[in-house]
């Protein structure tokens, strides 16, 4: 069951947000079996839709009065616990809120219950929880991409309106996309990261996942703005142009699809040929250095998520194994952290190391210039980018048994975090399985409402 945002019926009265509020913790119980969720708040989500319902009933709802919101195990909500789907934070709850937690809060949303995800947001298929994966929505047997799967099957199987998710390298757009729903990564530092725990603190990106573009633009709204606790966080957002009459759409070649699934490439052709129908012109761009996005990616994201782990070290906290030689944060690491999380840390402190920093690290570095340069280049030029979220639909669950290959199903995510620009995956037909694609707008820094905007002309005219 969809449903989206429409609150019309609660201030009419024909409906309430605790009956809304009711029935999404009726879904969440009843499809317990996809593990989308690590905690339900259950009484404190119904006492938060009593009060909505109250405000309703006074004339005084807020902007997102009775949303339903479900949150991504890495975000920090005070009374709920974090895990980061980790061993190694298995019982720790936060004394703060997110930032994102604290304007949603203040808008009238509530909060359902934290969602499940990979290990410390590392993986693409949601297998690397410690606590079990999460199952498609639709076949139980594939996975619902990663690493904010948790929160797409909880948008897309009715569990509450809208989910708060991570993307560092594509783990709101592919989860996404497998699983049916729109799915933002806004422009890096225009929403806080204060209380998201850090993967690779210069790509991470908190956004949210939704049925309708409406949704997506009435939260974004509100996470949207300058933080005085994230030193990342935007200032002043230049206002670039949301509506553009006829935009002009750099795609990617069709040629560069090889790789990809029949079914997508003929999607992506279709997708261009709707963007052409509603009035944009679509020209074939080649970025240069694409072939630079996945390593220079992999480098840089290990490189900083070594360093960000290091703080897990059994002595501040969650997780502190018994250590007969009293080496306490060895024996700790070992037993709180999963087999990807230990592979990327090993390999992020090797290109760091002296000796090779400067031919893994600081090129990485070089190569992110190069590929940034690229973009701002194309977008003198272009209001868009277009291209494909992923080159498959949802996999099988233990299909991608080696690294690389699961690494490599990131391809067309990756870069926009690279460039710190913002991107959208929409829903855009399905394989002859039924099993949704998705394609994916990125565009110039601060153009999130543009992207936006366009998703939403090209749903109204499907
Ligand atoms: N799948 C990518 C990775 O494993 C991206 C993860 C993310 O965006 N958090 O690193």
């Amino acid at each position: 069951m969809k449903y989206s945002n429409d609150r019309s019926s609660f201030i009419a009265g024909t409906s309430s947000a605790s009956e809304r509020c009711a029935e999404a913790l009726e879904t969440i119980a009843s499809r317990a079996d996809l593990g989308a969720f690590l905690h339900v708040d259950a009484d404190g989500a119904r006492s938060s839709a009593a009060e909505s319902d109250e405000r309703f009933a006074a004339g005084l709802a807020r902007p997102l009065e009775g949303m339903i919101v479900a949150v991504k195990d890495n975000i920090s909500v005070v009374g709920q616990p974090l895990t980061c789907a980790s061993r190694m934070l298995d019982g720790f709850r936060p004394l703060y809120n997110a930032t994102v937690i604290e304007r949603l809060a203040d808008a009238g949303a509530t909060f359902v219950g934290k969602t499940n995800m990979d290990e410390f947001a590392m993986g693409s298929s949601n297998e690397t929880s410690a606590f079990g994966p999460v199952r498609h929505a639709l076949d139980a047997n594939r996975v619902p991409g990663g690493s904010s799967g948790g929160s797409a099957v909880a948008v897309a199987a009715g569990m509450c309106h809208v989910a708060l998710g991570s993307d560092t390298g594509g783990s709101i757009r592919q989860p996404a996309a497998f699983c049916g729903v729109y799915g933002l990564k806004p422009t890096y530092g225009r929403v806080s990261r204060y209380g998201l725990v850090a993967f690779a603190s210069s790509l991470d990106q908190i956004g949210l996942f939704s049925n309708s573009i409406e949704d997506m633009q009435e939260v974004f709204r509100v996470i949207d703005g300058h933080d005085p606790l994230d030193a990342t966080s935007v200032r002043h957002a230049e206002t670039v142009a949301a509506d553009v009459a006829a935009p002009r759409i750099a795609a990617l070649p069709v040629a560069r699809l090889d790789g990809c699934a029949p079914e997508i490439v003929d999607a992506y052709v279709a997708f261009r040929e709707r963007l052409t129908a509603l009035g944009a012109s679509v020209e074939d761009v080649d970025l240069p250095h694409s072939e630079q996005w996945i390593p220079t990616y992999f480098i840089l994201a290990t490189a900083e998520a070594s360093s960000n782990l290091a703080r897990f070290d059994g002595v501040r906290y969650g997780l502190r194994a018994d250590a007969e030689d009293g080496d306490i944060t060895t024996a700790s690491r070992s037993a709180g952290f999963g087999t990807e999380v230990q592979r990327r840390i090993m390999l992020g402190t090797f290109s760091l190391s002296k000796g090779y920093g400067d031919a893994y690290y600081t090129k990485a570095q070089q190569t992110r210039r190069l590929i940034r340069q690229a973009y701002d280049r194309m977008f003198e030029s272009y209001d868009a980018f277009a291209l494909p979220t992923t080159p498959t639909t949802a996999f099988r669950l233990g299909e991608k048994s080696d690294p690389v290959s699961m690494w490599l199903s990131d391809y067309f995510t990756v870069s926009a975090n690279i460039a710190g620009i913002p991107a959208l995956s929409l829903p855009f037909g399905a394989d002859a399985a039924g099993l949704p694609i998705g394609m994916q707008l990125q565009g110039p820094m601060f153009s999130d409402e543009r992207l936006m905007s366009l998703a939403k002309g090209l749903a109204t005219a499907s």
